[in-house]
Order: structure tokens, then C-alpha cells, then sequence
């Protein structure tokens, strides 16, 4: 098993899922005692919010740069970014490893044309629904049709996010808040949860249309990639 390296804090509140999920992953597959080879370098979020808020991406790259390679020279195989919005910093991450960078995106894609759907739904945080970073990538490289909420429910999703989600604090009115305004997004297939703390509001079964929680989906990619050579079978997360 190749030793996953995640960078994490963003927010701590999604960190915990993930590690999670990787260790039940890995127990389901190779079954009890196994568990998830990793190692996390989790960062202050109040830092990363402060420093996203005002644009200062530069400073975000030499950080995640800076995180990944001490994943990598601490041994790890394969590096995750355990948010969607900081996979704007991708390329540079990608740039500065020899181990690959596993994408957020490309693992919802994959389960999306999984299920044969097209037209799908995209909420995060404002970074991740109106730059094309995250948008485009599925747009041109997946061919899918991302739709997107209206300008006032992108601000209130990013208000929940980063009022709420981040901090732990769930409430029934802001899940309601979400359910509708999935309702209103015109005539799609699914929805993608393209915030790594939206999934800690939203269950899979909460909606008729399936939804994508990304960082499940992010997780398994992981796993399936750190199985790989132990793998005597395909996996098929
Ligand atoms: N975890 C979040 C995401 O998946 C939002 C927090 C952040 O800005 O990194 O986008």
C-alpha cells in the first residue's frame, strides 16, 4: 500500500471525514485490521480563509507547495489536497512533485460518467462555482455542462460555508436553504457537493437526483490508487 499524503485543515471539520474514509476504505478492502497508510499535514484554516478572502493566491501556492513536498520527502506515494477550492493551486502543486497529485475533480467526473450523466449542478464555495479552475476542468477536460446557481444563492452558499460549515455549526434551516436552491438549478442530472464540508449538511439520499460528494469520491480515488499494485482485482470505487 503506497502511503497517502493528505494536506488537510481546510477545515479540520472535513479532515476528519476524510481520514475516515480512508481508513474504512481500506478496511473494507483488504478487511479487519487493516488500516489507511497516511500521513496529514493539516494547516491553520484561519490563515488559508484569511489569505483567500484577499487574494492572495501566491501565497497560498508557496504553502501548498511547501506542505506537499514535505509530504512527499516524509514518504508518501500520492498527494491529495483535501478541499476543492485550494485545487485552484493545482497546477502549481502538481508542478513541484515527483508523486502524482490526485484531482478532486477528475474523481467526481469519474463517478459521473460512471452513471452516464451529463448535465450536472456545481455548489461550493464562490472560488470554486464561478472561477474556471474547477468549472472549466470539468467542462473540457470530462465534456460535462456545469450549471451553476444564481449570483445571491453563490453568496449564501459561500456565507454557510465559511460562517458555519468550517466551524462545525449544522443547521436545519441552511440545509433547507440548500435543498432549494438544488431545486431551482434548471433541469439537471445530479449535483455536485464541490465543497469538502457541504457533505457534513447533504446526504446522498436527501435528494431524488443523486449527488456527488466529492470528497468520498476524492477518497476512493485515493485509496484505489494507493491499492493499486496489492490489487489482485480492479477496484471499483
Ligand atoms: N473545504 C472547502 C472546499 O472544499 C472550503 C474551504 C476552503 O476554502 O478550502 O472548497
Amino acid at each position: 500500500m503506497k502511503t497517502i499524503g493528505l494536506i488537510g485543515g481546510m477545515s479540520w471539520e472535513s479532515s476528519r471525514e476524510y481520514y475516515r474514509y480512508l481508513n474504512e476504505m481500506v478496511k473494507e478492502k483488504l478487511g479487519e485490521p487493516h488500516s489507511c497508510s497516511c500521513i496529514l499535514y493539516s494547516l491553520d484554516f484561519a490563515e488559508i480563509k484569511e489569505l483567500q478572502h484577499r487574494g492572495s493566491w501566491q501565497q497560498l501556492a508557496a504553502k501548498m507547495v511547501e506542505a506537499a513536498r514535505k509530504l512527499e520527502q516524509a514518504g508518501a506515494g500520492l498527494i491529495l489536497i483535501c478541499a476543492n477550492t485550494m485545487h485552484k493551486l493545482a497546477p502549481e502543486v502538481e508542478k513541484s512533485l515527483q508523486v502524482p497529485l490526485v484531482h478532486i475533480a477528475d474523481a467526481a467526473a469519474a463517478e459521473i460518467k460512471n452513471l452516464k450523466l451529463n448535465r450536472v449542478g456545481l455548489l461550493g464555495t464562490r472560488f470554486t462555482m464561478e472561477e474556471d479552475f474547477y468549472r472549466k476542468r470539468l467542462e473540457k477536460k470530462h465534456g460535462m455542462e456545469i450549471i451553476v446557481p444564481e449570483k445571491a444563492e453563490r453568496e449564501e452558499i459561500h456565507s454557510i460555508i465559511y460562517q458555519e460549515l468550517i466551524s462545525g455549526i449544522i443547521k436545519k434551516s441552511s440545509r433547507n436553504k440548500l435543498l432549494r436552491i438544488i431545486e431551482d438549478l434548471p433541469e439537471v442530472e445530479g449535483v455536485i457537493l464541490g465543497c469538502t464540508e457541504l457533505p457534513l449538511l447533504l446526504e446522498e439520499d436527501d435528494l431524488e437526483i443523486p449527488l456527488f460528494d466529492t470528497m468520498k469520491l476524492h477518497a476512493g480515488q485515493a485509496v484505489k490508487l494507493a491499492l493499486k499494485q496489492d490489487a489482485a482485482q480492479a477496484w471499483d470505487y
